[in-house]
């Protein structure tokens, strides 16, 4: 007999019939919530867009695929785990504690509570309690790296058991750089886990990222639970409209000692252009094998901190929000995020009590009391899942640096948001498969073609946000310098080329390339190309930086240059490299070549002389074949 039965063996039989009652018809009622609120014509409706992410050139209307979509509708309430569903008595999983080095951890507790009791009062805990190693009573630390990798071991185990279960598959990322395995779930109905038959499957697929910063454990919690609950409980029924990847633990290093960044100091989740952590190289690999259309990244945010410095204020909202902001998306990106998904969680969050609102930080210098929203960069998971034409949600709860109170509601912040964003999936699941294709093909038929965005920045704006009194734990409105990302401001702009050709010695440039998921070709023999090279008109010392300061990465300065194009015909030996924009991951691309960037691999050393990569501005003549 194992723990699970046990346990449950305890229980009056009938206390488990009624829950699961009780749970199944709350997921069915979600389920069929197609409620009574017809959204405006998709997309054509005359709403201007949220985010005024700029419109790419050369591309007029909505896709064919799209007008035609057939009306929807908007869910209702949400998603919402009930008491006495999710929140099993005890885990489904049996969870063997093994001797693990994290649980020697420093413990997440603070002795001192990090505000009054007043503040403390507006977070009752949910009337639902989640069970997962971290959580249980008693506890000082969350769920070890050991803890995660049974847990994941073991939905695996007993769904491979029984064939009536989803296909649920530990995947192997390989290794953190202290040794942790990284690892992952797969959860589908299709024939096999691996990525051609997901793909095959035509239903989209969603990834679900968490703890990419040790010191934010919320988010790997609630995704313990919905992965249990997919693999075998009230969210499996969603494996029917798609098939979803969970790897609740991105950075174990850093989760083990409570820490944002990995072990080298890196902040992982400013690595997804430049993969330069095993960690990032991971999620890279599962990003560029398995598609996924939605991506969800879960964060948890600074609470007290600097914003008591700066404002006196305590930070409010239960959940912060953003999808992609950053420059050469579709303009169907923002409109799908915002109305698709964005809207019903705002609307699943407030059926449980929940309060949200847009994702923002503030810089940590003291003196500086601008507010911005996520930023623009393309380098965090959420603006690169972005370039990937993936649908990309960040969602923040109020955690950093307040330990582990007010844990159990954090988790159900995540686990509703989630829930909502894979209902949201659900129930767009067939214009998903009109929208990543139309969006895909947008960004490789922009080829030779109009300008793209090589800088942009937020917008400032001037608005009231509401935080916190900290002795009184009132509602305080204060106007704040706010940066919106939503409206992106064009700093520099430059012709969209068809291509970039790159030198023989470009390897490393060509490794990352491929490892984020681009077509590479060889020129297979010499000849000649129209373009244009990069003349260096300036340069000096630069750092990279996010809206919150310097980023960390441990590295020595990037490379700030100028440039100006200058076109000519270029010589191509065979054994040099072209990389063609005719491909869905062009604006990745131009993100990562165009070398006056602070992101871009030659400010960053990845490239090392701006001789070896040139613009190619014709359709190329030369004899190509694919790199594998
Ligand atoms: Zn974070």
């Amino acid at each position: 007999m194992d723990k699970r039965t046990a346990h449950r063996a305890q229980l009056p039989r009938s206390f488990h019939k009624a829950g699961m009652r009780a749970g199944a018809a709350a997921l069915l009622a979600l389920l069929a919530a197609c409620a009574s609120k017809p959204l405006p014509p998709w997309p054509d409706n005359n709403r201007p867009p949220v985010a005024n992410v700029p419109r790419p050139l050369g591309i007029g209307g909505a896709p064919e695929a799209l007008r035609s979509a057939p009306p929807v509708s908007t869910a209702t309430p949400v998603p919402v785990p009930v008491p006495g569903s999710l929140s099993a008595p005890a885990p489904a999983v049996a969870v063997t504690p093994v001797p693990d080095p994290s649980a020697a951890a420093p413990a997440a507790t603070d002795t001192t509570p990090p505000y009054s009791a007043a503040v403390a009062a507006r977070y009752p805990d949910p009337a639902i309690a989640y069970a997962t190693p971290g959580l249980a009573a008693g506890r000082d630390t969350f769920t070890t790296n050991g803890e995660v990798s049974n847990w994941l071991r073991q939905l695996a185990a007993t769904n491979a058991a029984d064939p009536n279960r989803p296909r649920t598959t530990l995947l192997n990322l390989g290794q953190s750089q202290s040794g942790v395995p990284l690892e992952a779930l797969v959860l589908t109905r299709a024939p096999a886990t691996d990525p051609a038959s997901l793909i095959a499957s035509g239903k989209p697929t969603v990834l679900l990222v968490g703890q990419q910063h040790g010191d934010e454990p919320a988010g790997s919690e609630a995704l313990l639970v919905v992965a249990r609950e997919l693999a075998q409980g009230l969210l499996e029924p969603l494996l029917e409209r798609m098939n979803v990847i969970v790897l609740p633990r991105a950075n174990p290093d850093g989760a083990a000692v409570h820490r944002r960044v990995t072990a080298n100091g890196v902040d992982m989740n400013r690595d997804h252009l430049l993969l330069r952590t095993p960690e990032a190289r991971a999620v890279a690999r599962l990003l560029r094998d398995y598609q996924p259309v939605v991506t969800v990244d879960a964060h948890e945010y600074t609470v007290v901190g600097r914003y008591l410095q700066k404002f006196g204020t305590i930070q409010k909202f239960d959940a912060m929000l953003q999808y992609a902001t950053t420059a050469n998306l579709s303009e169907f990106m923002p409109r799908a995020s915002e109305e698709w998904f964005r809207r019903p969680l705002v609307n699943a969050l407030q059926s449980q009590q929940l309060s949200s609102e847009w994702y923002y930080t503030t810089s940590t210098d003291p003196k500086d009391l601008v507010i911005s929203m996520g930023g623009v960069q393309p380098d965090t998971g959420r603006n690169v899942n972005g370039l990937r034409n993936a649908i990309s949600f960040l969602v923040e709860t109020r955690g950093v640096g307040i330990g582990r109170m007010h844990i159990q509601r954090r988790v159900h912040t995540h686990v509703t948001a989630i829930v909502s964003l894979l209902q949201s999936t659900s129930q767009r699941a067939d214009e998903l498969g009109k929208l990543r294709p139309y969006m895909d093909k947008e960004a490789a038929g922009s080829a030779c073609r109009g300008e793209a965005v090589t800088e942009a920045g937020p917008t400032p704006q001037r608005r009231a946000l509401v935080m916190l009194d900290p002795a009184t734990g009132a509602d305080r409105s204060v106007e704040v310098d706010w940066n919106s990302s939503l409206q992106l401001r064009t700093i520099k702009s430059r012709a969209r080329p068809c291509g970039y050709w790159l030198s023989a010695a470009s390897t490393a440039v060509v490794d990352r390339l491929q490892l984020l998921g681009v077509q590479v070709m060889r020129v297979a023999e010499p000849g000649s190309l129209l373009g244009e090279i990069y003349r260096e008109t300036s340069r000096g010392d630069g750092v990279r930086a996010d809206v919150r300061g310097t980023i960390s990465d441990g590295e020595q300065p990037t490379v700030k240059v100028e440039v100006e194009l200058v076109r000519g015909v270029l010589d191509t030996p065979q054994g040099s490299y072209y990389v063609p924009l005719g491909q869905p991951l062009a604006n990745l691309i131009m993100a990562a070549m165009e070398p006056d960037t602070q992101n871009s691999f030659f400010a960053n050393r990845v490239q090392d002389a701006l001789q070896n990569q040139a613009r190619v501005v014709g359709e190329p003549t030369v004899r190509l074949e694919a790199v594998q």
